[in-house]
């Protein structure tokens, strides 16, 4: 049985719509994680699911009961929220002690678990402090320390590791998702943050405006993502505005601007079909022949070099190169570019144009 579900859930302030008939299913023990740009609705999504708000049209069910009218302490729900809301007359130690001794769990238990979770973030030494002494990581940590020791089965993450130095962050996601996939607990994560997404869950699913674009696992979302928007903001990528000249079975040929004909992965469209290839800057290389393009920036990455050139069409390429053979490049030269057509995905174009399709708001 799925252990979160929404129906056709819609929820609006006055006029904006921050919610607009959203279907999802969550399954028992999955990490789930609500990625998308700033005011796109993932906070308003996931205090629905806690019964923070009420939807103002369709179901949240939970267990496969419906929860309309039924307070966040009866959910089974251990949330960290974006303003983190630590107890402030209590220390740490009570904070973290909070839902074990509500649970009127056993003494060991009640001794136990709120220091093993303390110990997992690295916060025993201050234990009696209280929330106001700590900085702001600190006291995401003791929150999530916190909803962690809740016993609770599902677990509402609204953007948990956001006041964390990125080298923490990063050491925190794998040590979260471990935990949690140990103790079995189903995970709503919301973040903006693509790479925390792609690397601490079993699924993304990525909104805009109040509604849900697309729904995989990271691997598909970045390989195959469905539409222009994931394209975008899941990774990097090129984005070509072009005719299709030819299609088969093995591949879609499409004609830029400039007049190239460069190849992408067999599509449904047909010759005259006016279309949008996306390609990722991993995925372009300098060759013999191709896209003609001049080298406009290089940006040191470490592993490698990031290079944008400017084609004739006007567009504008992002390619990457080894190191060692990165210094071999100067702005101003002239490359051609070119990609393995599995490489690149064919989109239909967008009667907005291709800014539109992927704007962030
Ligand atoms: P962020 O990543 O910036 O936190 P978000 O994706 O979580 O954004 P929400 O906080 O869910 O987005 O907001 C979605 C939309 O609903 C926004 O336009 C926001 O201004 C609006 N909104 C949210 N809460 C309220 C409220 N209580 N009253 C009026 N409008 C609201």
């Amino acid at each position: 049985m799925p252990l979160v579900e929404l129906k056709g859930v819609s929820k609006r302030f006055g006029k904006v719509v921050a919610s607009s008939n959203i279907d999802l299913r969550i399954e028992d023990g999955e990490y789930v994680t609500i990625l998308g740009p700033s005011g796109c609705g993932k906070t308003t999504l996931i205090r629905m699911i806690a019964g923070i708000l009420e939807p103002s049209e369709g179901k949240v069910l939970i267990g496969g009961r419906d929860m309309d009218g039924v307070p966040i302490e009866e959910r089974d729900i251990g949330y960290v929220f974006q303003n983190i809301a630590l107890f402030p007359h209590l220390n740490v130690l009570e904070n973290v002690s909070y839902g074990p001794i509500a649970k009127d769990a056993d003494q060991e238990e009640q001794r136990k678990v709120p220091a093993r979770y303390l110990g997992l973030v690295n916060l025993l030494d201050r234990m009696k402090m209280f929330p106001s002494a700590l900085s702001g990581g600190e006291q995401q940590k003791v929150a999530l320390a916190r909803a962690l020791a809740s016993g609770a089965r599902i677990l509402l993450l609204d953007e948990p590791l956001s006041a964390l130095d990125a080298r923490v962050r990063m050491d925190l996601r794998y040590e979260l998702r471990r935990i949690t996939k140990d103790l079995g607990l189903t995970v709503l994560h919301v973040t903006h943050d693509q790479e925390e997404a792609m690397t601490v869950s079993d699924r993304i699913v990525l909104m805009r405006r109040g509604r849900i674009v697309e729904s995989n696992t990271p691997e598909m979302m970045y390989r195959a993502p469905k539409e222009l928007f994931t394209a975008n903001f899941i990774g990097e990528t090129n984005l070509l505005d072009g005719v299709v000249v030819a299609s088969g079975d093995e591949r879609t040929l499409v004609e830029l601007r400039d007049g190239s004909v460069m190849g992408a992965q067999p599509s449904q469209f047909e010759p005259g079909d006016a279309v949008v290839i996306s390609v990722r800057p991993e995925c372009v290389h300098v060759a013999d022949d191709g896209l003609s393009a001049i080298v406009r920036s290089m940006s040191f990455m470490g592993t490698y070099i990031r290079i944008t050139a400017e084609a004739d069409s006007e567009d504008i390429l992002g390619f990457d190169v080894r190191v060692p053979r990165g210094r071999d490049f100067n702005i101003g030269d002239h490359v051609h570019l070119g990609w393995s057509m599995e490489s690149a995905l064919v989109y239909p174009r967008p009667p907005g144009g291709i800014a539109e399709a992927v704007k962030l708001e």
